[in-house]
């Protein structure tokens, strides 16, 4: 009898755990439910006006072999660069100074059209039902298989075993609503539900005049102003920003975003524009235009452990960044790589 997966989420996690586990089990039927119109989750790329940026993750390191490997070997190159100007950092008080020569001679790279290239990469070749929010899930009757429902109650599919990869109080919430075994069901929301997320409110400036510095990014190394990052988003080539103009990315710390997160767009544009032309030492009033972005669940401050969720024996798997306690590209690549070796073993339980 063919074996059903089903993951929920393309973001990094579920498409890297879709993409190794289609890889060695060719026959295995995987389905991918994903709540929004794309693929990559908080690795965003938008388009607007001729330019082209990532509002959610920016930059993709690959220190580790595998994911190098990955990059550069598996997945087709093409596009793939690397930022090629230093991060610079900058203390509470707008003091700047060149950063870590260390952490800088790390590459880190992008794709020219957008990370999201990451993300489709990932995908070629599964099937993704994109606009479908996975709201609960039951143990279909007489057997051990699980009945996946979208959000208005309706049954979307059935499978053998089913990935959970939302953030983890997304993932809690599922779970909370589902009809299982409820002391099991309880323990997993418990683990899942202490992991406290970082906001970060992303506002994007595109500018129709120049806007050089010997970097490509500042990051806030002391946490205490209310810009964690900004980034000179046109340094990632021609493809991201016409040329003679300028696109600055400014991530908000978490106290700044969890605070404003209900400010109006315009008053909080204002507040961001002052800031950083403050940090730049630039007048930046008068953008071209700007965008506004909230992420509620940008990075996890905490972890889950994979080894307790992943060990239930029902068919639930579990990954996403949470899993590792640390919102990076990578690691999300990672733990999806190894659940899949989880779901692996199960199946030849
Ligand atoms: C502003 C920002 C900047 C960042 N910068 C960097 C960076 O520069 N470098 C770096 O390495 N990392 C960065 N990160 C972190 C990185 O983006 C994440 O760690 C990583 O993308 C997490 O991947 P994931 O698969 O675990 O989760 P997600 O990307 O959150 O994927 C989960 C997916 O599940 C979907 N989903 C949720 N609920 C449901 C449901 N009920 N039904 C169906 N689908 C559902 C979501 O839509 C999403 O697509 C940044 C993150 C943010 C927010």
């Amino acid at each position: 009898m063919p074996v059903n997966l089903a993951i929920i989420g393309a973001g990094m996690a579920g498409l890297s755990a879709g993409r190794e586990l289609r890889r060695r089990h060719p026959n295995l039927s995987i389905t991918v439910y994903e709540k929004s119109r794309g693929v990559g989750g908080r690795v965003a790329t938008r388009r607007r006006d001729g330019f082209v940026f990532d509002h959610g993750a920016q930059v993709i390191k690959a220190q580790d072999a595998d994911i190098d490997r990955l990059l550069h070997a598996e997945l087709p190159s093409e596009g793939l660069r690397r930022i090629t100007q230093p991060v610079y950092i900058f203390y509470a008080d707008g003091t700047i100074a060149e950063g870590d020569p260390t952490l800088n001679a790390e590459p880190s790279w992008f794709y020219a059209s957008g990370l999201t290239q990451l993300a489709k990469l990932l995908a070629a070749g599964l099937n993704v039902q994109r606009e479908v929010r996975i709201a609960s899930l039951r143990r279909e009757e007489g057997t051990d298989r699980w009945m996946l429902f979208d959000a208005h109650g309706a049954h979307v599919g059935t499978a053998d075993a089913v990935l959970l990869t939302p953030p983890a109080p997304q993932t809690a919430e599922i779970l909370a609503l589902s009809d299982f075994d409820p002391v099991l069901r309880d323990t997993l929301v418990r683990e899942l539900i202490h992991v406290p997320y970082r906001r970060c409110l992303t506002l994007t400036l595109a500018y129709d005049r120049p806007i050089e510095r010997p970097f490509y990014a500042l990051i806030n190394v002391d946490r205490q102003h209310p810009i964690a990052w900004l980034a000179r988003e046109q340094t990632k080539g021609t493809e991201r920003c016409p040329p003679g103009h300028s696109l600055l990315i400014a991530q908000m710390a978490g106290h700044f975003s969890l605070q404003q997160w209900d400010t109006p767009a315009d008053e909080l544009a204002a507040a961001v524009i002052e800031m950083a032309g403050m940090l730049l030492g630039e007048d930046l009033s008068r953008p071209m235009w700007y965008d506004r972005q909230g992420w509620r669940y940008a990075l996890p401050d905490g972890i889950a452990r994979s080894e307790l969720l992943n060990s239930t024996g029902t068919g639930l798997f579990f990954a996403g960044d949470y899993t590792v306690g640390l919102g990076r590209i990578h690691l999300a690549i990672k733990s999806g790589q190894e659940v899949a070796a989880a779901i692996e073993a199960w199946l030849k339980r």
